[in-house]
This record gives structure tokens, sequence and C-alpha cells, in this order.
């Protein structure tokens, strides 16, 4: 028998859109767009719930099955994407970023080490592991994601940061070529349906 959450986490498959270009490379890219606004006043947030979560977190390989993720734990996670974005939007718009959001990226960053430690097995020999205790996977995954947020919003990709530009979608992606601004073709079909419209009404009066 299907629960509940499950029933729900099928319907939101079924509302959210597809990746969007670039969120393979940067999990961070792909956390910012796991909340979406829809036309229609309709949207989805793929964080609204521990299991839902739980199950992004899995899907981009930032925890194990043995870890029991809390609301606690997904609000903190809703909190830094939300931070997240911000710091995309004003890469996006060329502003200041917010002091607060650069101040809860570098809160996550510096929480728990992100580099795998050297340790010493004797069947294995020296080895490099992720190293933190059940209790911190949350806060790992928070490091892992603004490390990885850091890096795009200062490397060679931070050019091709862009918003959908498929109103009301707010999601964002990585320009793959030229003008294409777009996250999905279902935004970029809206986009061009709406195009057609606009000139068809400009001709007839
Ligand atoms: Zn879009």
């Amino acid at each position: 028998m299907r629960g509940v959450d499950e029933n729900l986490a099928t319907d939101i498959a079924k509302t959210a859109l597809p990746p969007a270009p670039g969120t393979d490379r940067y999990r961070s890219l792909d956390f910012a767009d796991t909340t979406a606004t829809l036309p229609a006043g309709q949207g989805y947030d793929l964080l609204a719930a521990p299991e839902s979560a739980m199950r992004w977190l899995a899907a981009h390989n930032l925890t194990t099955p043995d870890v029991q993720l809390y609301e606690v734990c997904a609000q903190r996670m809703r909190t830094l994407r939300g931070h997240v974005r911000a710091l995309f939007t004003a890469c996006v718009n060329g502003t200041t970023p917010p002091e607060e959001s650069l101040h809860a990226v570098n809160e996550a960053l510096t929480s728990v080490p992100t580099a795998p430690l050297l340790a010493w097995d004797g069947a294995q020999g020296l080895r490099r592991i992720q190293a933190h205790p059940t209790d911190q996977a949350v806060n790992h995954a928070l490091a892992t994601l603004a490390a990885d947020a850091a890096d795009l919003l200062t490397g060679p990709d931070a050019g091709l940061l862009a918003a959908c530009g498929s109103a009301p979608c707010d999601r964002f992606l990585l320009r793959t070529h030229g003008r294409r601004h777009w996250c999905s073709t279902r935004c970029g079909d809206r986009v061009r349906a709406a195009r057609a419209y606009a000139r068809r009404s400009g001709t007839s009066g």
C-alpha cells in the first residue's frame, strides 16, 4: 500500500520540471531549483517534507540510507536554499549579494570539513574517507552544497548563470548556447506560444 507521502511525491514528480541545463554539473544549481513557481499560481517544493528532502539528498549522493531526516533538517535545507537563490539572483542581476546570504553560506561551509580525511585501515592501508557521524549528515550535505555554490559563483561558469526567462518560472540554469535562457523545453514552448499569440493578436487588430 502506498503511503500518503509517496502519493504526494508522485504528484510532485509529475508537476516538477525536468532538470535545468547545468544541474548535472552543479548540485547547488539543482538545489536552488528544488522549488519553482509555475503558471496559474501553482508551484512545487521538493524539500517541503523530510521524506522528499531525503529523496533529493539521496539522488544527489549526499546522504546514506541510515540517515533519518527530520522537519528541522528539511527547514535548514530550505533556509540555505533561500540564501543560495539570493546569491544566484544577485549574480544574474549584477547586484551586491545580501550580506546575510554570504554569511549563511559561509556558516554552512565552515560547520564541518568537506574534504575527505586521510585514514589508516589495517586491511586497505591509507585511504581518503568521508568521515562524518550520522547526526552530522545534514551539516555535511549543506557544507557540500554551499561549497558547490561558492565554486559556481566564483568560477568560469558564473557568467553563464541565468534565470529562466519564462515568467513566472523562477528557476536558474546555466546558459548552454547563445540566446536560450529558459530552464526546460516546457518553459521554452510557453514563451514561443505566447510570442505567437502576441503576433496573431497584433495582426488581427
Ligand atoms: Zn523555467
